[in-house]
């Protein structure tokens, strides 16, 4: 086992990768940048070290500084969380280098899923459904056309190094393919440096539904089951439940079964998620995210299994242990995002917090590293905790986590509480009944 961990990262995931290492009985070395003086991860950990200015290129991007802190310190692994570093494979490799254990997967695995149209090659190789589309980039608007027509309008073209949405557009028709590509292209070239996009079928009301794999690196992996992610705005998942509503005991075994043989095949290591849109039964493969995701809890939650203890155990070379017929599943979970943001604007909504009180009881867990007086600064994501309830039973879990949203209390800025209790009370929430583009309908018919 590792002797001390350097959390490259802040805010709610930084303390709950803290929380592991010491259940693992292992030293941690928090960092951050001069916004973060006051975070509770650095008040938290062993070990801190200030890495530099607010801004997130010249300090948790900025690998130098985390080199150097892991040096002062001695600690002999990098966890990266999610977001900065996690999914960057010449990060991976770096530590590497410097005889620094990078807690993830083999770079070799970051660099093929961090680039889309290899990604779905890699997929469609290892036998899991893909969204009909191109088989590669495509560079040319007259190729792009006729691929097109095969598919069929609408069609989505999607950046190769895209992430967090961007770089995405919708052509409804012929007449819009041209000026769809153009600015998909520029829009990929601005946010990634890379203008490559490739065209997949557009789907109408898919539900964005995610396995979650754990693999030991030497051909062991298992599959956790599913993670329902549909209720999203601006492609940004909102609310996360498990099981999914939409499928049955035997759909999840045959996805689950098909995702964990591709990474045996893969021989992956540590935590990842394979996303699918599912529509009228099908699956079809989007992209896969090699590093813990925000909802990883709703996962826990169901299975009993501490998936960043995991994490850590594997990179320290430890075997998996366990093998799919010993993980169950047990009730359900639901996870809401609460973000720093005005529930009607989405305005970001950074400052102090005046009053802080989380829910507790039975079945109700609060992923946050925030706190009283706490004071939000502005230069990072609005996240500002995840509060994740388990029930026996779907209905269960609703009325609990209706519950817990009531006791719910953060005076002083503004969060999307009101907005999930808002959802709760709407029939298509309590059926389950609800697509990808159900929450930007809601918002608009709201909104008028
Ligand atoms: P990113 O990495 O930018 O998040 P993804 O490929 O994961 O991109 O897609 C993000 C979201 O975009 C999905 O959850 C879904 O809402 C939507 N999306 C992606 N591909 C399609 C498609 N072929 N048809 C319809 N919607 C899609």
């Amino acid at each position: 086992m590792f002797n001390k961990i350097l959390i490259a990262n802040r805010g709610e995931i930084a303390l709950r990768i803290l929380r592991a290492a010491k259940e693992l009985g292992v030293a941690t070395v928090a960092v951050h940048s001069t916004a973060d003086k006051d975070a509770m991860h650095v008040r938290l950990a062993d070990e801190s070290v200030c890495i530099g200015p607010p801004s997130a290129r010249e300090s948790y991007l900025n690998i130098p500084a985390l080199l150097s802190a892991c040096e002062i310190t001695g600690a002999d692994a990098i966890h990266p969380g999610y977001g900065f570093l996690s999914e960057n494979a010449r990060f991976a490799e770096i530590c590497g280098d410097h005889n620094i254990a990078f807690i993830g997967p083999k770079a070799e695995h970051i660099r093929i899923m961090g680039d889309k149209i290899e990604a779905k090659r890699t997929a469609r190789r290892l036998g899991i459904p893909c969204v009909p589309g191109s088989d590669g980039g495509v560079t040319d608007d007259d190729e792009a056309m006729k691929i097109a027509r095969g598919i069929g309008f609408p069609v989505l073209i999607k950046a190769s190094s895209g992430g967090g949405g961007r770089g995405m557009k919708v052509a409804r028709t012929e007449a819009d393919l041209s000026t769809a590509l153009s600015m998909a292209r520029s829009e990929a070239k601005a946010a990634f440096g890379d203008d490559a996009v490739y065209l997949e079928k557009y789907l109408e009301r898919p539900r964005h539904i995610e396995i979650q794999v754990l693999g030991d690196g030497r051909g062991a992996a298992v599959h956790l089951g599913e993670r329902d992610c549909s209720l999203q705005r601006r492609h940004q998942k909102v609310l996360e439940e498990s099981p999914s509503p939409a499928l049955n005991p035997a759909q999840r075994i045959d996805i689950g079964e098909i995702v964990a043989r591709a990474m045996r095949e893969l021989q992956y290591l540590g935590v990842g998620t394979v996303e699918f849109l599912y529509e009228e039964g099908q699956f079809f493969f989007i992209e896969m995210n090699t590093r813990i995701q925000v909802e990883h809890p709703v996962t826990e939650m169901i299975t009993g299994i501490d998936l960043v203890n995991e994490q850590i155990r594997i990179a320290a070379g430890a075997e998996l242990g366990f093998t799919q017929a010993d993980v169950s599943f047990s009730g359900h979970a639901i996870e809401c995002r609460i973000n720093a943001e005005h529930p009607e604007t989405f305005r970001p909504s950074p400052g102090r917090i005046a009053y802080y009180h989380p829910p507790g009881g039975l079945g109700v867990r609060v992923d946050s590293a925030v706190y009283q007086g706490y004071n939000i600064p502005p230069n990072y994501d609005s996240l500002v905790g995840k509060l994740i309830v388990h029930g026996r039973t779907r209905p269960e879990a609703l009325m609990r986590l209706r519950r817990a949203l009531d006791e719910f209390i953060i005076d002083g800025i503004d969060t999307t509480i009101p907005l999930f209790r808002t959802l709760l009370r709407n029939a298509d929430i309590q059926a389950g009944n609800y697509d990808i583009h159900w929450l930007e309908r809601f918002l608009a018919e709201g909104a008028e």
